[in-house]
């Protein structure tokens, strides 16, 4: 991926620490630039804020706080700066070797000059479903659950990491017995939502009921109970794919 040469205007996300301040000048020429994509005739960058300079004076917010300030796609592509941002910030030293490494030519990757080891930007695929029980209709009930790691007291999909070596519908039979111990299938694939907290890719599914009574695991669930769509207890916001999730449910007859 190249910025079009033709492209008169530019925009810049400064990454300060993981907080993003955007302008259409960047406030220092020497900081190291990553190309983020075009959008609306604009050519948008990702701006390495060295540790300690803050050019927002305080004004650069977390990518919780600039959803909902910015449009959606703005959003996205802000996020792409804190993860390519971070991505280059972590990895300056061969993995392998421990020499300093340089920006590839021609990909998005660092390489090592000594013995050619190459870092690409990371991803961390994660699962997300929302489990139904009963026959579609107003007694069908999904299973919601309150993490331990929740920041407000909310009931939420159920979601966890894919492993090495394993499939995305056997990441969510998987999840969904250590984390409320009941079987399910009829896996299907929903959509996708890029979550830079710090560098996911949330893929979101939607499951059936198998078997097994609700057996939390304490060190990931508080809480989790069957809703019907009438009595919904707190769900999240409209920034997560979890909301997506459940509202689609609810749209079902
Ligand atoms: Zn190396």
């Amino acid at each position: 991926m190249a910025p079009d040469p033709d492209a008169v205007a530019h925009r810049y996300i400064h990454v300060v620490e993981s907080r993003v301040w955007a302008h259409d000048r960047i406030a220092d020429d020497s900081w190291t630039r990553h190309f983020l994509g075009h959008l609306d005739g604009h050519a948008y960058w990702g701006i390495d804020v060295p540790r300690h300079d803050d050019p927002s004076d305080g004004a650069a917010l977390d990518l919780f706080s600039f959803f909902g300030r910015a449009t959606e796609d703005e959003w996205l592509i802000a996020g792409r700066a804190v993860q390519l941002v971070d991505w280059a910030r972590t990895h300056r030293f061969c993995g392998r070797c421990g020499t300093a490494t340089e920006s590839a030519r021609g990909e998005r990757a660092m390489k090592c000059p000594a013995c050619g080891h190459t870092a690409f930007p990371r991803l961390a695929p994660a699962m997300i479903t929302l489990v139904t029980r009963g026959e579609p209709g107003p007694d069908q009930e999904a299973l919601l659950a309150r993490g331990v790691q929740f920041r407000a007291p909310m009931f939420s999909c159920l979601a966890g990491f894919v492993e090495p070596g394993e499939t995305l519908e056997g990441a969510v039979v998987r999840e969904v017995r250590e984390e409320v111990g009941v079987a399910v299938h009829n896996v299907r694939y929903l959509g996708s939502q890029p979550w830079p907290f710090p560098h996911s890719l949330m893929l979101g599914f939607r499951a059936d009921w198998h078997s097994g009574d609700i057996v939390c695991d304490p060190n990931e669930i508080l809480e989790a109970n069957w809703y019907r769509k009438d009595s919904l207890p707190p769900i999240p916001p409209g920034i997560s794919i979890a909301r997506k999730l459940i509202d689609h449910w609810l749209g079902e007859n």
